[in-house]
């Protein structure tokens, strides 16, 4: 939960994309949001990040890629093992192409 990193989302904020302007306040440890103090928008720390809107963590879909890729499992193993349905599986394969793992 760096806050160095992070930016105003909204694109009607004068602080849009900016960086380190003191706008940005921690809004909740706990969630790990940041809130910016201009227009007041909160978001999570990682909204960018690959697993963003997933119940799993980043780490799980990585490991997806893996057994994918590297052992060839199909979907109906990889979700034998990691204990998920094959439709999640699906789902993080195709949030693993978004992020370009799949070259
Ligand atoms: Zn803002």
């Amino acid at each position: 939960m760096n806050i160095r990193n992070q930016y105003c989302p909204n694109e009607n904020c004068n602080f849009h994309l900016l960086k380190l302007n003191g706008n940005i306040v921690i809004h909740s440890r706990v969630q790990s949001r940041f809130r910016c103090n201009r227009c007041h928008k909160t978001w999570v720390a990682h909204r960018n990040k690959m697993h963003f809107g997933l119940k799993s963590g980043e780490r799980k879909v990585i490991v997806t890629g893996y057994l994918l890729r590297e052992q060839g499992m199909t979907i109906r193993k990889a979700a034998e093992t990691l204990k998920v349905s094959p439709s999640t599986i699906l789902r993080f394969k195709r949030r693993l192409l978004d992020f370009c793992f799949f070259a």
